[in-house]
């Protein structure tokens, strides 16, 4: 069957739960992709910010091949080794002490939702003590408690009545912040850089002032890095960026190479609130993702991939920036971290994502008019040129 054809059964058989571009991939390698009618695709989404390492990883692919061939899935047993190894490594290299696996970015935002609630009803006694401050334009995920967490109001529209216990407030503003702390308050639970909301970076001392905010009221911290963690901004953890540690911290999209992964990871103190019985996944943490989030997260660490989505995306932030300074009408801001980097447009981005595909690069777009640039971190400096020319030509046909 062709691309056509598998769209028209699609059309059929698959809920239609959000807009796709009219792409069929059969097959990935590193930044390329093809479609069902062998057209080649330069990828500078990722899955959106998924194939950190590039599409199947040789390291990863094998990993998956080998536990695959062994154990693929037991439950409520000690996994080993896999799951203990990948929990042992992320503990390694970052503030906390113990994970909890499960199986996608809204799963682990809901373990760290009643970690929180659960961890500060006992330390505090105080059974009302259960509100959790988010931003606006936040995204969390699509489960009823996460979109209860995120800050828009399109993703939550139709589903009401939501989870009770939730204060929004704009992002990068610490003083709306304190403001909104009571005594109900447990928790405070905001993304590094907001990703849906338009790739925004908050300014340097933000989360300094989110912290002490935290310490004084005795709330939790709680980082949603699902899709700014694992390499994506340079840093394993785009928090390190702000030198500001949370309490919490979920983690997803990336951390298994492509193979679907959520974790939450806390501080042992906190983590002591969750005891046998409290909470639970069947899949989390099973063997075959466990043994290709090990194998994902040696990539990143041993390949050099920190540095080079630094290093690229230094290059990609100037090449934009090029743009931006051709392109004054068309072009508001570029903006981002590594290879986290938005593009803010002053007309909606929707059709030059099409021109885009129709050329054979995959644009993405975020927040209506944000174009972002999510690629692999192995991108190299001649695929991010043969994506700026494309763009160009779009911004220059659109301009006229
Ligand atoms: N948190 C953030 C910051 C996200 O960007 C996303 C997904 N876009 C999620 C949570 C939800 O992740 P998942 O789709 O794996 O549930």
């Amino acid at each position: 069957m062709n691309a056509s054809q598998w769209i028209a059964k699609a059309d059929k058989y698959i809920m239609k739960t959000y807009g796709r571009y009219p792409l069929v991939p059969v097959r990935g390698e590193g930044c390329r992709l093809w479609d069902a009618d062998g057209k080649e695709y330069l990828d500078f989404l990722a899955g959106v910010a998924v194939n950190n390492l590039g599409h199947c990883h040789p390291k990863v692919v094998a990993a998956l091949q080998r536990q695959a061939a062994e154990l693929i899935h037991c439950s409520n047993y000690y996994h080993i080794p896999s799951q203990i190894e990948l929990a042992e490594l992320l503990c390694a290299h970052s503030f906390a002490d113990k994970a909890f696996f499960c199986n996608s970015g809204a799963e682990a935002n809901e373990a760290a939702i009643k970690l929180a609630r659960k961890y500060a009803r006992e330390k505090h006694g105080d059974a009302e003590r259960y509100e959790i401050i988010t931003a606006l334009a936040s995204f969390h995920g699509r489960t009823m408690a996460t979109i209860s967490a995120t800050g828009q109001e399109k993703v939550q529209k139709f589903f009401d009545p939501l989870l009770h216990g939730f204060r929004y407030v704009p992002f990068d503003d610490a003083d709306a912040l304190a403001a909104a702390v009571t005594p109900q308050t447990c928790a405070v639970m905001l993304e590094p850089i907001q990703g849906e909301g338009g790739v925004v970076v908050p300014s340097a001392d933000y989360f300094r002032r989110v912290r002490e905010i935290c310490d004084r009221h005795g709330l939790l911290l709680i980082f949603d890095e699902v899709q700014v963690g694992i390499g994506r901004t340079g840093k394993l953890f785009a928090h390190e960026h702000f030198g500001v540690f949370p309490d919490i911290m979920t983690l997803a999209k990336a951390l298994a190479g492509g193979a679907p992964i959520g974790a939450m990871l806390a501080r042992d103190e906190i983590a002591a609130a969750f005891s046998p019985g409290t909470h639970g996944s069947t899949f989390g943490g099973n063997p075959l993702v466990t043994a290709a989030g090990v194998a994902a997260l040696r990539a990143i660490l041993e390949e050099g991939l920190l540095n080079r989505a630094e290093e690229m995306g230094e290059y990609l932030l100037g090449e934009l920036e090029r743009l931006q300074a051709k392109h004054p009408s068309l072009v508001r801001e570029v903006r981002g971290i590594g290879l986290m980097i938005g593009m803010e447009l002053t007309i909606p981005a929707g059709e030059i994502v099409l021109k885009g595909l129709d050329r054979g690069v995959l644009l993405n777009v975020t927040h209506d008019s944000v174009l972002r640039f999510v690629p692999p971190l192995v991108v190299t400096k001649q695929e991010v040129n043969e994506m700026i020319a494309i763009l160009d030509g779009i911004l220059e046909e659109t301009n006229r």
